[in-house]
């Protein structure tokens, strides 16, 4: 019923060379009958990577790693919805974890990017979780519960055209998934607290999992039945690892 998604999220790496060598590596290998699948590069490496992609004529989406709640004017380094969608993006990553702790984003400024992206015709892909303190404390639907609010306040149907990644800030870069069975109960807590608003966009929307998925664990965390694919940092810079991660979401 709901297509697994899996979303790279290349963060602050890459070159102009050293793109054009992991979509030509990604291209050699790529599955006839590939998962669901999109690529998140640098903004500065958007366009170039869109033709890269066309040119490869590989069925792989592309996603920017952040976007301007506004929608035009004097922000000096901001970029829009309209500029990601003009260069080529479909999804745009909002409220990362490195962006709310790095960049002090609260849940309104996230709920405002969301917003904007909506509107921009962009699918935002929502990042929540908890941190470990967070977590020991016995806070994770706390605190999950609340970034999810944030968005909901939009509106019941926030989240129809829209995707959803559980990220617990303690497995991200950290080598630390979170065991399939832990990520299930946050999964099937976010499904169902979009239950409580609209049943249909909850059993319809797709809730990925990230933090150190690696073609190792992917497939017993795709297994689980609110897992829809996965966010995927690290590994996605590695051609041989995102393709069996993409494989695993296949299963
Ligand atoms: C991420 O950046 O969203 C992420 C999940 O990273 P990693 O896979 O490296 O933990």
């Amino acid at each position: 019923m709901r297509e697994p998604l899996v979303a790279a999220n290349w963060k602050m790496h890459g070159s102009r060379a050293g793109n054009a060598r992991l979509i030509e590596a990604l291209a050699a290998r790529f599955p006839s009958e590939p998962a669901a699948c999109v690529v998140c590069p640098p903004h500065v490496y958007l366009g170039e990577v869109a033709r890269l992609l066309q040119a490869a004529e590989l069925p792989v989406a592309l996603g920017a790693q952040d976007l301007s709640p506004e929608v035009q004017g004097a922000f000096t380094g901001e970029v829009s919805g309209a500029m990601l969608r003009d260069v080529g993006a479909a999804y745009v990553i909002v409220g990362h974890s490195e962006r709310r702790a790095q960049h002090g984003e609260t849940d309104a400024l996230v709920a405002r990017k969301f917003a904007a992206a909506k509107a921009a015709a962009l699918v935002p892909l929502l990042c929540v979780g908890e941190d470990l303190s967070q977590r020991e404390a016995g806070r994770t639907f706390e605190i999950v519960g609340r970034q999810l609010d944030a968005v909901l306040g939009s509106g019941a149907d926030a989240f129809e055209r829209a995707v959803i990644a559980y990220e617990p800030c303690w497995a991200i870069g950290t080598g630390r998934n979170a065991q399939p069975g832990q990520a299930q109960e946050v999964h099937a807590f976010i499904r169902g607290r979009i239950a409580q608003r609209d049943a249909k966009i909850a059993a319809s929307v797709r809730i990925l999992y990230g933090g150190s998925v690696k073609p190792a664990n992917a497939a017993e965390l795709f297994a689980m039945p609110d897992i829809d694919g996965g966010l995927v940092g690290g590994a996605s810079l590695d051609a041989g690892q995102f393709l069996a991660i993409m494989a695993a979401a296949r299963r």
